[in-house]
């Protein structure tokens, strides 16, 4: 079969060179290593038809890559060295953009901030970005169906996932592109096809909605004393200001300390410290009055009132940016600051303040010399609740050991409040075991059974996302 894959996919699209393989077979944070029997990059979706229909034919798995920045580690394949890896690196085309419609079609390997720069071409934008924008692709963003930071107003990838073309497991070609905006022709394999993490088919290509360009936004850096004052602030400024607040990102103190630390090039925009720091952005569009006025008098309002402790404002775009880039950078200061239990919970947004504090408390006082740092989007319930150890352990063994444990009490904590063990990042590998302890016999039965009914042969990304039986 791999004679058959290289003679069909050439050079560019066929590698077994252990140098050329090797940076793809760890994930983001180094943390879970693999192997794989060769490396593929097809060039289109014909030769995704003819790799995956091979791989069913000799019951060989397949692992879907797009730009490996998995947080779960869901696109490294196992140390067993059986499965191929495929990656979608080289279908890199954005197939059209149009007004009319407000779609772009782009396929499974364009990276994000290239259709981000695309849909600007045109007036328009795709309204959502994390922090690796200029590494996450279009397949893997719709195959962990990822949130970021406008998903206050946009929602999730899945909300804007207007269509999709993908292989599945049995080698048939699905042609679901046609930017429909309605289409009830019963189960819809787009909306299974987006969060499966590679489960269940190869996204080829997706139609993804477009917005308008924002016209004008004000990036606000603010400063206060606890998180539900912080609730109180989001829900005051979205009723005054209609659509116009997008993203609303909370980072406590120890988040800006270790990102000041670590990061360089950055700096407080605030003169003193705050318990708790608020990133917001308010956007409008073109024509349409400039956000800063009002975000500034609201916020001075909230000021004088005593909601919050100090605020200011970005004055240009360098500005804005310096902002945003105090918030994406968090996860990049983690890693330099060393291992860490980590989670990516959501709970009921009314439940978040009323969590950070007492689930901090809770970790902190039950396993003694830790230090919780929880930050994340406030407005979309989701926060990234990561534990570092005491400061004399070696800290990957004691990730390995007492992580686990903590990894199972927040869990447990997160589902009393009705919560979940994964918003935004997905189960992957590094969540399977937690999942598989506190899913539920009805989840699992019916990820099971669609797992079946699509690849019964069970050669889509194993080991990933469904707990084995
Ligand atoms: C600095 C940083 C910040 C981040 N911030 C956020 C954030 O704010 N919000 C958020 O949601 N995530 C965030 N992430 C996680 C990550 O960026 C997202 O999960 C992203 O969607 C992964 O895209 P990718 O192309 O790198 O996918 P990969 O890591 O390559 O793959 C992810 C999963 O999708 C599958 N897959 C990939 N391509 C395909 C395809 N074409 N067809 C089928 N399956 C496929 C893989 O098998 C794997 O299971 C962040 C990561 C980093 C490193």
């Amino acid at each position: 079969m791999l004679a058959a894959l290289e003679r069909r996919l050439g050079p560019k699209g066929f590698t077994r060179d252990p140098a050329d393989m090797a940076p793809w077979l760890s994930d983001w944070r180094g943390r879970v290593h693999g192997q794989a029997a060769a490396l593929l990059s097809p060039a289109n979706t014909d030769e995704v038809q003819a790799i995956v229909s091979l791989a069913a034919e000799n019951r060989v798995a397949i692992v879907p890559q797009g730009g490996n920045s998995s947080m779960v580690a869901g696109a490294t394949p196992s140390p067993d060295g059986h499965a191929l890896l495929l990656s979608l690196r080289r279908m890199n085309a954005i197939r059209s953009l149009s007004v009319e419609d407000n779609v772009a079609v782009a396929e499974a390997g364009v990276i994000l901030s290239d259709l981000h720069d695309a849909a600007a071409g045109i007036g328009r934008r795709f309204p959502l970005s994390l922090g690796a924008r200029g590494s996450a692709r279009i397949g893997g963003l719709i195959s962990t169906n990822a949130g970021g930071t406008q998903v206050l107003r946009f929602g999730t990838m899945r909300s804007l996932v207007v269509g999709i073309e993908a292989i599945l497991p049995s080698g048939e070609r699905f042609d679901g592109l046609s930017a429909l905006r309605k289409d009830n022709r019963g189960y819809d394999l787009r909306q299974l096809l987006v969060g499966a993490e590679g489960t269940l088919g190869v996204v080829t290509a997706a139609s993804l909605r477009l917005v308008p360009a924002i016209g004008a936004r004000a990036v606000a850096w603010v400063g206060l004393a606890d998180p539900h004052a912080a609730l109180t602030l989001l829900r005051r400024l979205e009723a005054a200001t209609g659509e116009a607040i997008e993203s609303f990102e909370a980072m406590p103190a120890n988040a800006l300390a270790m990102v000041l630390r670590h990061i360089p090039g950055t700096r407080a925009p605030l003169e003193c410290a705050h318990a708790w720091n608020i990133l917001i952005e308010a956007t409008a569009p073109s024509g349409a009055p400039d956000p800063v006025e009002r975000l500034t008098g609201l916020l001075a309002q909230a000021a004088e009132e005593g909601l919050i402790e100090d605020a200011a404002i970005a004055a240009n775009e360098a500005q804005a940016e310096a902002f945003w880039k105090l918030r994406e950078v968090i996860a990049e200061a983690e890693r330099a600051e060393g291992p860490a239990a980590k989670h990516d919970i959501s709970v009921p947004v009314s439940v978040v303040p009323d969590f950070l504090i007492d689930a901090r408390a809770a970790v902190e006082s039950r396993f003694a010399g830790t230090r919780v740092v929880g930050f994340g989007h406030l407005g979309d319930g989701n926060i990234h609740f990561n534990v570092l150890p005491p400061p004399d352990v070696d800290g990957k063994a004691w990730v390995e050991g007492e992580g686990k444990a903590v990894n199972a009490f927040v869990h447990d904590f997160v589902g009393a409040r009705g919560g979940s063990l994964s918003a935004e990042h997905g189960i992957g590998q590094l969540k399977l075991a937690e999942f598989a302890r506190t899913a539920g016999p009805a989840r699992l039965h019916v990820l099971r059974a669609i797992k079946q009914a699509l690849d019964p042969l069970g050669i889509m990304n194993p080991g990933k996302l469904i707990p084995p039986a």
